[in-house]
């Protein structure tokens, strides 16, 4: 999954143990020990999500919101907070966090939250500009390219064409017959044509061509894609 992550929390330890946990799903993580340190990385880097520690020495996490949301960035927030009146306070008086999590935590619970959060950014993103996401490829639907970690791929029409079918709704199964009639354009074939363009694909997409993660072959017969994030 892609998404970067600025950790706002004076606890060494428990930024580690955070970011370890992201850092396996493929986040990228930053950490700032204090609000300020935090507001000025706010400031000179992009982040998808930040997770703000609300007892920090210095400005405090809720200074911290209140001057992040002053600056009109909607960037989404979740609180992690070992007092319950600071979440009663943050989620009560709207002073704008998306989410929060109790300390103590579980790593993995808070992990899945802040997936959940990137997906949700991501899938909005997505619909607004025609694009799918899965893995490290980003398709453009409406400009028909690929790339790869930002870098263009070269596909032959027909798999980019194969591609663009799919993506049109991720995760819903396509018969062979129903892929062969809307890249051949032609009801009548080979419908290995579509098994062979397939395999090519994967092998170019694929990190183990044997077992796809994004290019799924449905049950009974035809072809899926996923975004992949396995979750
Ligand atoms: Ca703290």
């Amino acid at each position: 999954m892609q998404g970067t992550v600025l950790i706002i929390e004076d606890e060494q330890e428990i930024a580690d143990l955070i970011s370890l946990y992201l850092n396996k799903e493929g986040i990228k993580t930053l950490h700032a020990l204090t609000g300020e340190e935090g507001m000025e990385l706010l400031e000179s880097s992009d982040f998808d999500l930040l997770l703000l520690d609300i007892n920090l020495p210095g400005i405090d996490g809720f200074e911290v919101l209140q001057k992040v949301r002053g600056k009109g960035a909607d960037i989404p927030v979740m609180i992690v907070s070992a007092r319950q009146e600071d979440v009663d306070m943050i989620m009560g008086f709207g002073i704008g966090a998306d989410d929060y999590v109790s300390k103590p935590f579980s790593p993995k619970v808070l992990s899945a939250r802040v997936r959940a959060h990137l997906r949700r950014i991501q899938t909005q993103t997505t619909e607004e500009s025609n694009l799918f996401s899965f893995g490290p490829y980003l398709l453009d639907r409406d400009n028909l390219w690929l790339k790869k970690n930002g870098e263009r791929l070269d596909l032959p029409p027909k798999e980019l064409a194969l591609l663009l079918v799919l993506s049109e709704h991720p995760e819903r199964a396509y018969k062979q017959e129903e892929l062969y009639k809307q890249v051949w354009q032609n009801s009548f074939g080979d419908l290995t044509t579509v098994s062979v363009h397939i395999q090519r694909l994967r092998k170019k997409l694929e990190e183990n061509p044997a077992k796809p993660e994004f290019i799924k072959t449905a049950y009974g017969s035809g072809y899926y894609i996923t975004a992949g994030d396995g979750n």
